[in-house]
């Protein structure tokens, strides 16, 4: 049997979206379906990552990050980085380990300081872990570029 010809998008057609554009030309549901995904509005975490993790995604190096999947992430969603110097008493944690038990530290909220470094991007991916691979339940590895 011979195989149909896929249709190109070239039907002449004028569209008011590029939705309708994929829904008229017969794009797969699943094609449409990653559209909408990239479509709805963007939402917009805040995270602190430590220099040693902040340097590399604002390099341009890292083009994504393992991280406890604790936050509802979705494909689509900005992130924004603000690089965050932990105190180097306590690591940011607000408690060091003394003698025998944790002591608190008492330096100021938030226990280290944002260095004023900032760096937005956008979720393509995410990888969700499941026991079953390298990564654990609960965590993931989040795809990411720089918006
Ligand atoms: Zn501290």
């Amino acid at each position: 049997m011979k195989r149909q010809k896929k249709q190109a998008v070239t039907t002449g057609r004028r569209y008011a979206s590029v939705r309708e554009m994929l829904v008229g030309e017969g794009a797969p549901a699943s094609v449409i379906k990653q559209y909408d995904a990239l479509s709805v509005q963007a939402f917009r975490h805040t995270l602190k990552p430590q220099p040693e993790f902040f340097g590399p995604i604002k390099a341009g190096l890292q083009c994504f990050d393992v991280r406890q999947n604790d936050r509802d992430f979705q494909i689509g969603d900005e992130i924004l980085l603000r690089e965050f110097a932990p105190c180097a008493k306590c690591g940011g944690l607000g408690h060091y380990s003394g003698k025998d038990r944790k002591m608190p530290c008492h330096c100021k909220q938030p226990h280290g300081d944002y260095t004023g470094q900032e760096c937005l991007v956008r979720i393509k991916y995410i990888l969700f872990g499941d026991d079953r691979r390298v990564i654990i339940a609960n965590w993931c590895v989040l795809g990411l570029e720089q918006v």
